[in-house]
């Protein structure tokens, strides 16, 4: 799997939300927002599509840009990126870090509180990581605390 950078996030988020884009449309939408020039663009679309996460189609003289992975899978390859550098007995608390200062409406509320309680029925006794001794501070299972 592919790292996206910050830049090909952004022009990866506009091809996502638009289907089929020209390089023009993603110039246009990210003119806003960023003073990235035309060719800064084009550049990351050829690198886009040579890590095979965009198509590129030929149609007269421009071509058709299309996403060749999910936008939602995407984002839960970031997400795992992250927690997979982090202790998974460190990930709860992040969890909660996260849920408290997310904007929920009620009804986002309550859909968390069925996944919780589907959760519950697969509680485990302990959680237990599969890091490298000397990166995290976990006491394994069977193992002596020191200091
Ligand atoms: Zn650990």
């Amino acid at each position: 799997m592919y790292r996206i950078s910050d830049s090909e996030w952004e022009v990866m988020r506009v091809i996502w939300t638009k289907g089929q884009t020209r390089s023009s449309e993603i110039i246009a939408t990210l003119a806003d927002k960023f003073s990235w020039s035309d060719s800064t663009i084009k550049t990351l679309l050829g690198r886009l599509v040579d890590k095979g996460l965009v198509s590129s189609q030929r149609e007269g003289k421009a071509f058709i840009y299309q996403a060749r992975v999910s936008e939602k899978q995407s984002y839960r390859d970031e997400i795992e990126m992250i927690f997979n550098r982090i202790c998974v007995t460190e990930h709860r608390s992040l969890i909660d870090y996260l849920v408290s200062k997310m904007p929920m409406t009620l009804s986002d509320i309550e859909q968390l509180e069925a996944l919780l309680l589907l959760k519950k029925e697969n509680a485990v006794e302990r959680v237990i990581c599969d890091c490298i001794p000397g990166q995290c501070r976990c006491v394994r299972h069977g193992e002596v605390k020191h200091g």
